[in-house]
């Protein structure tokens, strides 16, 4: 029996995990973590006892009913938390806090040795290479909760790094595919969160809406698989079927695909192995009707890539500066306080300006972190 924790349990990742777990006798549960969604929380407690709740909120943490769970200890404190994660190792992790909150968490997870699910992008995106060191230096098995990046596993992981040109990230373009950046001004909330192919939490759906959440995953696909900028590719595939393309040095490709669906990495994450996990559903669009297309990405959101490429070069503070940006803007967005262009426009305006530094530590981060946020500010 394998003993699982999981980071963000009543995300759109964690319960989806939960959903593949419910019916399993393979597994125990050590630490869930949440946020306030205490509505969402509650049951999913009662059902699969974890022996540890973290709720991060004081007040939601203040109105569970600990009484209703008898076998659960809730943990008061952050420190605690990761003082009780360090000293009880599980067998697996799944990191899927979204945003920049609780990245010790991941940290802890990487340092285990044991198996990491990472699902959380930003860990990646802003110390990606002081994460990928702790976890080659801990021999911790990573499996990427990406669809993207683990279609790019499952083609690269037995495969010489020198038989590999390129590896190519598909984007389904989000719910504004083919629409030019001249008609994003005005776009409202609810259109912009209206993925047609993925049910996920609001800051990746806005992400995925502008195009950010592509170059987040080349910056992520790079740590990954340690490929260069010139080795990594996006083009738009707006069906979501095929979800990456290795180029070899012969020039022959190799695709993965599957309906959109993040069962499929989750599910390998907690078996190693494919399993049937698909309850209730019917036969797959894959062979009926395949109508697939390639597209490119769109040149008037070229800039974007631009930024990513230089991130990849120049590392450092770099991709905590995009992404600290990008946060910002979309809470803004989805706070209905900024237009959906204005997104773009924060980012094209602070970028170049946001002095670059060399950091590697987290305590480095967070400092930088706040010196980003003053300047975005003012
Ligand atoms: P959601 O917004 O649906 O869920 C976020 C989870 O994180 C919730 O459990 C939330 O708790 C918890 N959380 C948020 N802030 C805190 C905090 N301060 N302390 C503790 N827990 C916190 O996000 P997703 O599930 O969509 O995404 C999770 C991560 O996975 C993101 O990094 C995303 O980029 C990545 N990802 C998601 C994909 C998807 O299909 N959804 C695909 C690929 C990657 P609460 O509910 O209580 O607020
Ligand atoms: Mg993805």
């Amino acid at each position: 029996m394998k003993s699982i924790s999981i980071f963000g349990f009543t995300g759109s990742i964690g319960t989806q995990a939960l959903n593949i777990l419910e019916d399993s006798e393979d597994f125990v549960f050590d630490f869930f973590v949440c946020n306030k969604n205490i509505d969402i929380a509650a049951p999913i407690i009662k059902k699969f006892s974890p022996k540890y709740v973290f709720i991060d909120d004081k007040g939601a943490r203040e109105k569970i009913n600990r009484s209703e769970f008898s076998s659960t200890s809730f943990i008061p404190d952050y420190d605690g938390l990761l003082k009780l994660v360090k000293e009880n190792p599980s067998d697996i992790y799944l990191s899927a806090i979204s945003g920049f909150s609780k990245v010790e968490l991941t940290l802890l997870a990487a340092q285990s040795g044991k198996r990491l699910l990472l699902a959380n992008k930003e860990s990646l995106v802003i110390m990606g290479t002081r994460l990928m060191q702790i976890i080659k230096e801990s021999d911790t098995d990573l499996i990427p909760i990406d669809s993207e990046h683990y279609s790019a596993y499952l083609s690269l992981k037995e495969l010489d790094q020198a038989e590999i040109s390129k590896l190519i990230l598909t984007a389904s373009g989000g719910p504004f595919e083919s629409v030019p950046l001249e008609n994003l001004k005005n776009k409202n909330v609810t259109e912009a969160l209206n993925h047609p192919n993925w049910e996920m939490g609001s800051k990746i759906s806005i992400d995925s809406a502008t195009l950010v959440n592509k170059c987040f995953e080349v910056i992520e696909a790079h740590h990954l698989f340690n490929l260069s900028g010139e080795q990594l590719d996006v083009v738009i595939h707006p069906q979501s079927i095929i979800h990456s393309f290795v180029e070899f040095k012969d020039g022959s490709y190799e695709a993965q695909m599957s309906e959109p669906d993040m069962g499929f990495p989750l599910s390998y994450g907690f078996y190693k192995q494919r399993v049937a996990f698909r309850k209730n559903k019917t036969a797959d669009k894959i062979l009926h009707g395949l109508n697939l297309t390639i597209k490119e990405f769109p040149q008037d959101r070229s800039f974007l890539l631009d930024i990513t490429k230089d991130i990849i070069q120049n590392g450092g503070n770099r991709g905590l500066v995009f992404a600290a940006i990008n946060n910002y803007a979309v809470e803004k967005f989805l706070n209905e306080e900024i237009r959906f262009i204005d997104i773009y426009n924060l980012i094209r305006s602070n970028y170049e300006k946001i002095e670059k530094k060399d950091l590697f530590e987290l305590e480095e981060l967070n400092e930088n972190y706040i010196e980003i946020q003053e300047h975005i500010r003012n």
